[in-house]
């Protein structure tokens, strides 16, 4: 495997370090708690042979725990090419922010396995993912109550589905075998919602954020989302379907989408779906006929927008392109897109960020509504739905004979209709969403020495987490 070579000067891990640490300063936390709460609690590689097509190949992954004082520690598993324990160790850092920031009772976690899958079938996938969950479980590092991986770049709910099934094979007498990953398929104890969670997160980030007038006007935007210009980086799970509920729920204009070989643009807005539908079929953007194609796509992070939203992955704003940025505000919905030395551009730039740690908190806090259903073994709603719907119409009738009048039909809908599990989960997401926000931005007003949402954000959820380690005898 070739060794990553980076553009950044510091790493991933330390950009991620130096972003926290303008909180720690900020909290006058005392270095060892910062320290304590910075470090990584533990982190495995794991080197393993599989036969693919009569060779041995031997593959290596890494499982980082970076916290525990919540358990399980929670956090997805990547499959890319260049991942190595820096990057592992930099998300599962991540996370534990991350959760806390959503009030997500988790630690933090993440998993990397070096490999393109795109060179390798099914069934040799297959075989791999299943290699590698059993060298997690082995080891301690997957379990419901400890660890719990979810999907991330490069894996999905299939992948998930042969964990879940790999660890039940492993502890048939565990009651609760399913609860030790999440983003599984519906049929298999996943959660409906999980899917589009990150993405949907996003957009209830960008709402929450448009009925903040103050907030929204430091951005020197007005109005709201309806009609904005957006450009996004990456069409992948969480990119498509932010871009998706954005040009479809709020009539925002996807004025750009970079992708891997080159950007679409259309000032007219870019058609999502069918885009979306070309990569699958060709592989990528190439030939899109709805728009002017642009070899090298990253020079589309750079348009005037209104909102930039880099969807793809770490790194990508750095101190190279970062005093090129016209955005009037960046939405992190990747993890690390924006190093810190880009950070540092744009903060003096003025060019707010909302900042990856809550833009993108949507899948974890799904998968944490999907863990409680895998542990109660129902249905979110089965039990109530036909009785409020019951109660509903109840309603109705009482209203409409006082009244003697017909409520119309639209309203009664609304109100006979009991919520199903998908319902649930986005009022759900919807409500955890805009409570972080609303912590975020009232953190930010209230210390006049926090100038930026990202270390708002870090000061909320290490507030908590010192709490933690507070509570538990740790200082
Ligand atoms: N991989 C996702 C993330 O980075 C989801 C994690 C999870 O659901 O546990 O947040």
């Amino acid at each position: 495997m070739a060794k990553k070579t980076t553009r950044r000067s510091v790493s991933f891990s330390q950009s991620v370090n130096l972003m926290a640490d303008r909180a720690f300063q900020s909290l006058n936390m005392d270095p060892g708690v910062a320290s304590a709460i910075k470090s990584c609690d533990s982190i495995i590689q794991v080197n393993f042979p599989v036969n693919i097509r009569g060779r041995i190949e031997v593959f290596t992954g890494w499982r980082a725990t970076h916290s525990t004082h919540r358990l399980p520690s929670k956090g997805g598993i990547r499959y890319a090419p260049m991942v190595d324990q820096d990057e592992v160790q930099a998300l599962a850092a991540l996370m534990t922010y991350k959760c806390a920031i959503v009030d997500v009772p988790f630690g933090g976690s993440k998993g990397g396995l070096a490999i393109d899958p795109s060179r390798y079938t099914r069934e040799e996938l297959q075989v791999i993912t299943r290699r590698f969950a059993r060298e997690l479980i082995r080891k301690g590092f997957l379990s419901p109550s400890t660890n719990v991986p979810a999907p991330d770049m490069g894996t999905g709910e299939r992948e998930m589905a042969w964990i879940a099934d790999t660890y039940r094979q492993l502890h048939p007498e565990d009651i609760n075998a399913s609860a030790c990953v999440t983003g599984k398929p519906v049929a298999h104890g996943g959660i409906r919602g999980r899917t589009e969670a990150t993405g949907r997160g996003v957009v209830y980030v960008l709402r929450e954020f448009f009925r903040h007038p103050r907030d929204v006007r430091a951005a020197k935007l007005s109005g709201g989302l309806g009609g904005k210009r957006i450009v996004i980086q990456g069409l992948g799970n969480v990119g498509y379907y932010t871009a998706k509920l954005l040009q479809e729920e709020d009539e925002a204009r996807i004025i750009a989408v970079i992708e891997r070989d080159g950007a679409i643009v259309n000032e007219k807005g870019v058609p999502v779906e069918m885009l979306k539908q070309h990569i699958i079929k060709t592989g990528g953007v190439k030939g899109f006929p709805e728009g002017r194609h642009i070899e090298k796509g990253k020079t589309a992070l750079e348009m005037n927008c209104h909102i930039l939203i880099p969807a793809a992955m770490e790194g990508q704003i750095t101190a190279a392109n970062a005093d090129r940025i016209s955005a009037r505000l960046i939405v992190e919905a990747a993890n690390g897109p924006i190093t810190y030395e880009a950070d540092e551009i744009l903060r003096a730039k003025g060019i707010p960020i909302l900042p990856d740690a809550y833009v993108n908190a949507g899948g974890v806090t799904v998968s944490y509504f999907e863990w409680i259903r895998n542990l109660t073994h129902i249905r979110f709603g089965r039990m109530e739905r036909r009785f409020d719907e019951m109660r509903g119409a109840h309603l109705i009738t009482a209203l409409e004979s006082i009244a003697k009048d017909t409520v119309p039909d639209s309203i009664k809908e609304k109100i006979i209709h009991g919520a199903d599990e998908l319902d649930l989960v986005r009022s759900g997401l919807d409500d955890t969403m805009r409570l972080a926000y609303q912590e975020i931005s009232a953190t930010k007003r209230e210390n006049k020495e926090i100038r930026d949402y990202r270390t708002a954000a870090y000061v909320v959820a290490i507030k908590k987490i010192a709490r933690s380690y507070f509570d538990i005898g740790v200082y």
